[in-house]
């Protein structure tokens, strides 16, 4: 018989045959128990009797919602030093990231680690593209002279990606500005050999030097024009401002950039062999910000001395350091000086590490046990590997990760590097292989010859991350093989990060912050997941069915 009313409560079976508590009193009750229902992240991470857990093996239970999911904030550190709006990193593997990941990474809030399994130059060539993606002040425009042709003003174009150039009295920064040169001037000028003086516009709009961002953006905003050159009292060009960064600006307000510059954050990875130290080098003065030491195991003598040798030759470089799993391998690093840690063995996608070494540990347990160490001495860590969808994400970030670093899961995209192919099942794919592969491992030992850095063919090499030089044999620590094509990141990204802030709703917290906080507190629960536990929280029953993720 259904249940119409109040009067009919004594029809439910109750489990306590006690007297029905009033409705209104349902809130005191509750703080009648001494815990919250679930597990604190102690008892959940307790490997002495949970053994070491893993993503699937947990949830994380619901809190109460007062707010929406977009007013969720997802700032979060990934160096002692940096902050970015969107936890998230692209991996440096050489099917996910080069200079495109890396600028698109960092326009949408996140970052692009730029891999090394290239020479020197190209890995320096593409940091330095991320950097002059965009700008604030260009504080070293090219500038022309009137002598420059209109030849050699497009070969300009061809070889920067930008057409506008400012003309000065020399040709140099620092003197007095006459003229200004756009794509539009040179598009349709067939005699290439006419000097830039024939074509260039002279009603120039400009701003005096001291000017600030904004104001000096509000004044090329009313000029209509492409570009402002910013002038000493003489008249003098002392920089530049260009309106497509005004655009950038209004369509990536969550870019990672730092603030003086307004140029996009970047970083690389290297290894650490006496040649990654030149390598280095180059990295450097193409404008790098962060540096990732990128081993396997990465507590060892090598990548603890080159700690040491970056923090003191680069003291402005941020060094993240790792992989480590434990807290053991975390507390060298920490020592040496690194600003971050980066957690994960075994753990990835394209990943035979565990199965071949037998060493390695479950992810959960790796990101809880080293993040609560690291956090003593104000280390952000990333959790690296195995991220294959947005709750993998927040419970990787719930139990301590500042931010997430992704593989497989961005390398089908439009930005990764490489083309799609169609796979013999006939979908679209594109190649994605583990650093460790056998094919990624024979790629870099076709370079690798020499461990003097003035060797041109060793500084022309990648970096082995999975072999020592005088292996004979190569053992594999990866696999190689292809990933379903997931279009571009511009659209994949703002859905993992609507996703993540969604999450967080659900849980009750504003903010990662407020996520690490209630873990701390116990106020943030979880439960474990049995195997059928899993099977219930996965897709059950159904004959077919379409897993479309975003629209
Ligand atoms: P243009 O119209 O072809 O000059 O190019 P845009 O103004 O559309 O974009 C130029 C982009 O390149 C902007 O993001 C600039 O910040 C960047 N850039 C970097 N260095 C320079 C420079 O020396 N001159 C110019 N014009 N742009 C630069
Ligand atoms: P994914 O996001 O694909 O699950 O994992 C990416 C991570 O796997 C990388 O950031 C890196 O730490 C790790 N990785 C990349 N290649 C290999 C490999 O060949 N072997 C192992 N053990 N790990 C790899």
């Amino acid at each position: 018989m259904p249940i119409l009313n109040g009067d009919s409560m004594e029809q439910i079976p109750i489990l306590h045959k006690e007297k029905i508590l009033d409705f209104n009193t349902a809130l005191d009750v509750l703080k009648e128990y001494p815990e919250r229902d679930g597990i604190d992240v102690q008892t959940l991470l307790d490997s002495k009797n949970n053994g070491g857990l893993t993503y699937n093996d947990f949830l994380v239970l619901p809190g109460y919602i007062g707010f929406s999911a977009n007013q969720v904030q997802l700032d979060s550190p990934v160096t002692k030093r940096i902050t970015l709006k969107t936890p998230l990193l692209s991996s440096p593997m050489d099917t996910v990231t080069e200079h495109n990941m890396a600028i698109h990474m960092a326009l949408l809030g996140g970052l692009g680690v730029i891999h090394h399994n290239c020479s020197a130059d190209d890995q320096a060539e593409m940091v330095r593209k991320v950097k002059r993606y965009e700008n604030g002040f260009i504080l070293d425009p090219i500038v022309i002279s009137p002598q420059t042709t209109v030849g050699e003003t497009k070969a300009l174009k061809a070889k920067w990606g930008f057409g506008g150039y400012p003309v000065t009295e020399t040709g140099k920064l620092g003197s007095k500005v006459i003229g200004i040169v756009t794509p539009r001037d040179t598009q349709f000028h067939d005699n290439d050999s006419d000097p830039v003086t024939v074509i260039m516009s002279t009603d120039l709009v400009t701003a005096r030097s001291g000017i600030d961002l904004v104001e000096a953006n509000s004044i090329l905003q009313k000029s209509k024009k492409g570009k402002l050159p910013i002038v000493d009292e003489n008249g003098n060009l002392v920089s530049l401002l260009s309106r497509a960064d005004l655009m950038k600006n209004v369509h990536y307000p969550l870019a990672s950039k730092l603030p003086h510059s307004k140029q996009l954050i970047s970083a690389a990875a290297i290894g650490t062999r006496p040649e990654d130290k030149l390598r280095l080098k180059k990295l450097v003065d193409a404008g790098l910000d962060i540096i990732v030491l990128d081993s396997s195991q990465g507590n060892s003598m090598f990548q603890i001395e080159m700690v040491k040798w970056i923090k003191n030759e680069f003291p402005g470089l941020d060094v993240i350091g790792g992989n480590v799993v434990t807290r053991e391998q975390a507390a060298g690093l920490i020592a040496a000086g690194v600003d971050g840690l980066r957690i994960g063995m075994g753990s990835g996608s394209a990943c035979i590490t565990q199965e071949v070494m037998a060493v390695g540990r479950p992810q959960a347990a790796s990101i809880h046990s080293v993040t609560t160490f690291a956090a003593r001495f104000g280390v952000p860590c990333i959790a690296d590997g195995g991220i294959q969808n947005v709750g993998h994400m927040v419970k990787g970030l719930a139990l301590g990760a500042s931010t997430v670093m992704m593989g497989g899961l961005l390398a089908g995209t439009t930005e990764s590097p490489g083309e799609y192919f169609v796979s013999r099942e006939g979908q679209l794919v594109k190649a994605y292989r583990g650093m460790g592969s056998i094919a990624a491992m024979e790629d870099k030992k076709a370079g690798v010859g020499s461990s003097n850095p003035n060797d041109p063919k060793a500084s022309n090499a990648g970096t082995a991350r999975y072999f020592s030089e005088g292996d004979k044999l190569l053992v594999a620590q990866g696999v190689s093989g292809s990933v379903l094509d997931r279009g571009s990141i511009t659209k994949f990204v703002p859905y993992l990060i609507a996703g993540i802030q969604h999450s967080l709703q659900d849980i009750g917290v504003t903010s990662l912050t407020a996520l690490r906080q209630g873990v701390i507190d116990g106020e943030v629960r979880f439960e474990l997941r049995t195997v059928s536990a899993q099977a219930e929280g996965n897709v059950h029953g159904l004959h077919s069915f379409d897993k479309k993720l975003y629209s």
